[in-house]
């Protein structure tokens, strides 16, 4: 009897906490709700929260994540979405989820002031992504430490190959960075599949980690905790502007670059807020906080002032980096599972 009136009484609270849980859901959503998943530097995250906020009276739930990671998350709850908006990131794994149908298609009344990559990114996602910023690969070394091992100014991609950069080179995990895995296309775009993995087996031997994030070696170099890292440029520039003893590099033979793109998760339950914040990303005064967060890279708004400090893509030996099929889900699958079984388990 005892045991049965507390199963009741237990059955009775847990439907009204159940009750209360769905009221306050429902209120947080009635008084403006966000949940972003953002690719970005946490810095940078954080000012778009605030100033979304600050500007809409929103409040935004914001996690960083690596791209890579981004994706398997959105993926994981594609059947009762957590996120409403995943904002910036390498474009890859956007052009992934839009094949794969879990986020959403939308056309935002802000695409005619876009440059024409941010729009051809749109159009191949079939509405489903945007590009929002654009920056380069390359890599960095720090110039004391270069110095004090003897180590050669590296110029090109060939040159991290050199003996004397043994344990002395710092990359992501293209699995769950975005910057990596631009790497891993680029490479493959430029010396070709099989001479590329070539390549990625030898610069194996002188990675001393695989980092989660992208930018990690940016800033393990500003430290001195390696000589040499491969990230975005713009990711480096930020340690130049914080005066750390880092040179940044663009390699001689050219180089691949990201289109970082945003996408709306399909089932958002803020979706008229995601539609607010996507318009809002795509305005020249939104994409001013890039620079003001210390991010460099180039904007996709036609009038958002370049910052000075981004590299000039002009100047840049560009690949003819081909979006589509590397951001296509059986590439992109093959590819990095090609990694993991012939570079990454290497000794
Ligand atoms: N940081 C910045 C400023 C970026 O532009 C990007 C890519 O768009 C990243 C980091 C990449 O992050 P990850 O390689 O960790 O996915």
């Amino acid at each position: 009897m005892t045991v049965k009136k507390n199963l009741a009484a237990a059955t009775m609270l847990a439907g009204t906490m159940t009750a209360l849980s769905f009221m306050s859901a429902g209120a947080a959503q009635a008084q403006g709700a966000l949940v972003m998943y953002c690719g970005v530097q946490e810095e940078w995250c954080r000012a778009m929260t605030t100033a979304f906020e600050r500007e809409t009276g929103i409040k935004v739930s914001m996690t960083r994540k690596s791209a890579g990671e981004v994706y398997a998350q959105v993926k994981a709850e594609a059947a009762n979405p957590r996120a409403d908006i995943w904002w910036g990131g390498t474009g890859d794994p956007h052009m992934q989820a839009a094949e794969e149908g879990i986020t959403d298609e939308y056309k935002s009344p802000k695409m005619g002031e876009l440059q024409d990559w941010a729009v051809r990114q749109w159009e191949q996602s079939k509405g489903r992504t945007v590009g929002i910023y654009s920056g380069a690969l390359g890599f960095g070394y720090n110039t004391e430490l270069a110095q004090s091992k003897k180590i050669g100014e590296p110029k090109c991609w060939a040159d991290l190959l050199k003996p004397e950069l043994k344990d002395e080179v710092q990359v992501a995990d293209p699995n769950s960075s975005g910057t990596a895995y631009t790497l891993l296309a680029t490479i493959v775009q430029i010396m070709g599949e099989d001479k590329g993995f070539e390549y990625l087996k030898a610069l194996h031997k002188n990675v001393n980690q695989y980092t989660k994030s992208g930018a990690a070696p940016a800033k393990a170099m500003a430290l001195g905790e390696t000589t040499a890292g491969i990230a975005f440029m713009h990711d480096i520039v930020t340690m130049v502007v914080d005066k750390a003893p880092v040179k940044v590099v663009a390699p001689c033979e050219g180089t691949g670059y990201e289109i970082g793109s945003m996408s709306i998760i399909k089932g958002a339950k803020n979706l008229d807020n995601a539609k607010k914040f996507y318009d809002w990303a795509l305005t020249a005064d939104a994409q001013k906080l890039g620079a003001e967060a210390k991010s460099y890279q180039v904007p996709s708004n036609k009038n958002t002032p370049i910052p000075p400090q981004a590299p000039k893509l002009n100047d840049i030996k560009l690949i003819n980096f081909d979006f589509a099929k590397y951001g296509s889900s059986a590439e992109r699958k093959r590819l990095l599972s090609k990694w993991d079984n012939e570079v990454k388990n290497l000794p």
